[in-house]
This record gives C-alpha cells, structure tokens and sequence, in this order.
C-alpha cells in the first residue's frame, strides 16, 4: 500500500491548493467503493528520495449545515482508515471554528499520527496567531502558506520522518 497521507479539514482552508503544491503527477483516481470517496483525489509527492501518496478530500455536497457537516465527518473517518498520517489543515484567517472543533475530536480519539497544518501564514506576523491552534489539544502544528510554498519544506521534513 505503502505511505499516505491525507490533507483533511473543512472547506477553504486550501486543502486543494496544498495537494497540487506537494503533487507533481496528478492522478485524479475516483475510488468507486463508496459514494462518499468520489471526490477523492490521490496523487504523489518524492521529497528527499522517498515516495508518498498524497490524498486531497473535499468537494462537499452543498446543502443544509447538517449535510456538510456530515460529509466532513465522513471524509475524516475515511481518512483515518486509509492514511498513515493525517494532515489536518486549518486557517489562521479564520481562528479555530466549530467545524475545526469537530475535526479535531475525533482525530484525538482516533490514536492516529495527526499534524495540524496551519495554513495561509502568509508573512510572519501571522506566525502568533498559528500557535493559537495548539488549543485543540493535537501535539504538532506547522504553519505554512500553501500559496507561497513558505513552511511547506519543513512539513515535509518532517512528514518523511514519520513514514
Ligand atoms: P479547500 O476547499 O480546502 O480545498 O481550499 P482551496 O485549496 O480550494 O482554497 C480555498 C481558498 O483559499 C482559495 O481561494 C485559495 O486560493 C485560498 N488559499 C489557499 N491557500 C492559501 C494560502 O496559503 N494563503 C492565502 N492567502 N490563501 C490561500
Ligand atoms: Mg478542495
């Protein structure tokens, strides 16, 4: 199966826009098992020699809050069977939200490997307000910018370490 991770979290924190930064061969492979995975992308990332499997989720349904709220939860619980590594993507324009607060317990629940990724750090005046994500009570956060590459390197240092 080898190495996975997946780049969970609520809509607009730019889950997207981190996997087409880290992938380079975009397969747009549409697991047909369910029709929650339908909207799954894989694709794969090479840093510093070892190969890894990158998986963006997304794409809700747009509905009633109870709907999209249901169908993040989906996609983290997937997440936590396939992956060995959960990136959990949040936004530090936004603060912590009640969907980041949902995300966030049942990925401490969970027991699996979980690093927050903090994005749209765009400069360092936003780096304080990064650390405020610790609050949510998982161990390890990075803060990047998913637009300029900034933090990315050292997140995925840190990722192949894990593997
Ligand atoms: P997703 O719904 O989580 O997949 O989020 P997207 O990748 O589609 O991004 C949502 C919006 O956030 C888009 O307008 C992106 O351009 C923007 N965005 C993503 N990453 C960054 C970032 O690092 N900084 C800023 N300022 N905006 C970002
Ligand atoms: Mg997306």
């Amino acid at each position: 199966m080898g190495n996975i991770a997946a780049i969970v979290g609520r809509p607009n924190v730019g889950k997207s826009t981190l996997f087409n930064r880290l992938t380079e061969t975009r397969t747009a492979i549409v697991n047909e098992e369910s029709g929650v995975t339908r909207d799954r992308l894989y694709g794969k990332c090479i840093w510093n020699g070892l190969e890894f499997s990158v998986v963006d989720t997304g794409g809700y349904a747009v509905g009633s809050d109870d709907i999209f709220e249901e169908e993040i939860r989906k996609q983290v619980l997937i997440a936590i069977e396939e992956a060995d590594i959960i990136l959990f993507m949040l936004d530090v324009t936004t603060g912590i939200t009640d969907y980041d607060e949902m995300v966030a317990d049942i990925l401490r629940r969970s027991k699996k490997q979980v690093i927050m990724v903090v994005n749209k750090v765009d400069n360092t005046d936003r780096l304080t307000e990064a650390s405020y994500f610790y609050s949510l009570g998982l161990d390890e956060m990075f803060p990047i910018s998913s637009i300029n590459g900034g933090g990315t390197g050292e997140l995925l240092d840190r990722l192949v370490e894990l593997f």
